[in-house]
Formats: C-alpha cells, sequence, structure tokens
C-alpha cells in the first residue's frame, strides 16, 4: 500500500510525549487562515509504501525510549486512512507508540479503524463557533465534536490543541469555550494552547498564495501564559 506524505521528521520533542518522528502527509480539505503547512493541501505528493515508511520509522526506535514513538500530522492524515491503519498496525506489533495530528474532521467510520492502533490523538478545537470554523477554516465545530466524541468511546487517549491567534482566538471566552468543550470527553487528558507563529509566509509566497494573517502579529508568550490561567491544572 501507498501513501502520500510531505515530510519526515526525525526526532522531534513537539508534536506528543517523548522524543518522536513525525510524518507530515499529504492532503487537506480545510482552509485555516493560520495554516503553517499549505505547502501540505494538495493531495499529489511523493508516494511511499507503508513497509518503506515502515522501516526507515523503525530506525529510530532506539530513540524513543519510554515515552517517544511516531506521531502522524500533516495535511490531514485521515484523509489516507486506510495507509495510517496498516503503518500503525505494524507499529503497534513492534511496540511503538503511535499519536494522530487532526482536525478531527474525516470520515469517521475510517478514523475508528485508525483509532483501534492509535495511542494518542491530538486534536485542534480551532474555532469555538460553527459559523468561525467556517469562514476561518472551511470546517466546522460540530463534525470535530463528533470526532472527539469517537475518540471518547473508543477511550483512546486525547490532547486538545488551540492555536491563539491575535485578535481572533486569543479572548479569555474562547478558551474558556474551548475548556468547555473539551471537558466533556472522558479520555481528555491535555489542553495545549500553541501560540500563533508567522514564520510560513515564505511557503505562501512560493506557492503564489496570499497568506490571510500576513499583517497578524505574532502571539507573544506572556499572552499564552494568561490564558492557561484558564485551562485547569489537571489538563495542563
Ligand atoms: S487543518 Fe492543518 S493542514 Fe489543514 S488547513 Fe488547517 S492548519 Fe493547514
Amino acid at each position: 500500500m501507498f501513501g502520500t506524505i510531505n515530510s519526515f521528521q526525525s526526532l522531534g520533542a513537539v508534536d506528543g510525549p517523548g522524543i518522536r518522528v513525525t510524518v507530515f502527509m499529504q492532503g487537506c480539505h480545510l482552509r485555516c487562515v493560520y495554516c503553517h503547512n499549505p505547502d501540505t493541501w494538495d493531495i499529489t505528493g511523493a508516494k511511499v509504501s507503508v513497509i518503506d515508511l515502515f522501516n526507515k520509522i523503525m530506525r529510530y526506535k532506539p530513540y524513543f525510549f519510554e515515552h517517544g514513538g511516531v506521531t502522524v500530522s500533516g495535511g490531514e492524515p485521515l484523509l489516507q486512512p486506510e495507509f495510517i491503519e496498516e503503518l500503525f498496525k505494524l507499529l503497534k506489533a513492534e511496540n511503538v507508540h503511535t499519536a494522530i495530528d487532526t482536525s478531527g474532521i474525516c470520515d469517521l467510520e475510517k478514523a475508528e479503524r485508525v483509532l483501534k492502533y492509535c495511542d494518542l490523538v491530538m486534536c485542534d478545537i480551532k474555532f469555538v463557533t460553527e459559523e468561525d470554523y467556517k469562514t476561518y477554516a472551511r470546517g466546522s465545530l460540530k463534525r470535530v465534536e463528533e470526532f472527539l466524541e469517537l475518540t471518547s468511546k473508543k477511550n483512546v487517549p486525547l490532547w486538545v490543541r488551540h492555536v491563539v491567534v491575535p485578535n481572533l482566538t486569543d479572548s479569555e471566552a474562547s478558551v474558556k469555550r474551548v475548556v468547555e468543550i473539551s471537558k466533556k470527553y472522558k479520555n481528555l487528558q491535555k489542553i495545549e494552547l500553541l501560540p500563533f507563529r508567522n514564520i510560513c509566509q515564505s511557503k505562501y509566497d512560493n506557492l503564489g498564495i496570499d497568506f490571510p494573517l500576513k499583517n497578524t502579529k505574532e502571539c507573544d508568550n506572556e499572552t499564552i501564559e494568561s490564558l492557561y490561567k484558564f485551562v485547569p491544572e489537571e489538563f495542563r
């Protein structure tokens, strides 16, 4: 089986617990205004066989130690659910920790098959109203909530992520609502507030696409710290 990937990052420490390999999959149907990876939107890209990718990942296994492992991100990894299911199945047979970083907007039946082999779901709650989801991401909060419900039903540990964008998602009310929604799910372990950065401008320039937030300032650490006050300690 083949999948389309954008890039492979060995030994990072930001996409889940411990030291991890992160695989960025190609393809995404959303268009988040703050997207850092517009180069992943197109589903076409480098094809790789699941066995080759698995073998490449396994070279790094000695560095995963107790908590590390593999994260598939994107793009939207659940646009290639059969490939991820197959990859995770192979990794679980080798006792490697598997995580998925997703928007949560996906085919639920196929996602359920991936969740069977998944140790951690990292899912964004990007906006807190249906209208904002539609306007700023071409997405749907309702569909994200349906996915979160599925992760809860399957009892897969969940981290919710929220990108904090000045004047868009940085209000106290916004963060409080993210917490309120997230707490509905019994599998919730963590809520991460991620500061908006605009380091991706060159990617947009190379693609000849306008970056909608080119004039938005980056989110500073003080803002993140002050917003974390609204996240219960047990989920920080
Ligand atoms: S879901 Fe992720 S990859 Fe897709 S547009 Fe949004 S930020 Fe970009």
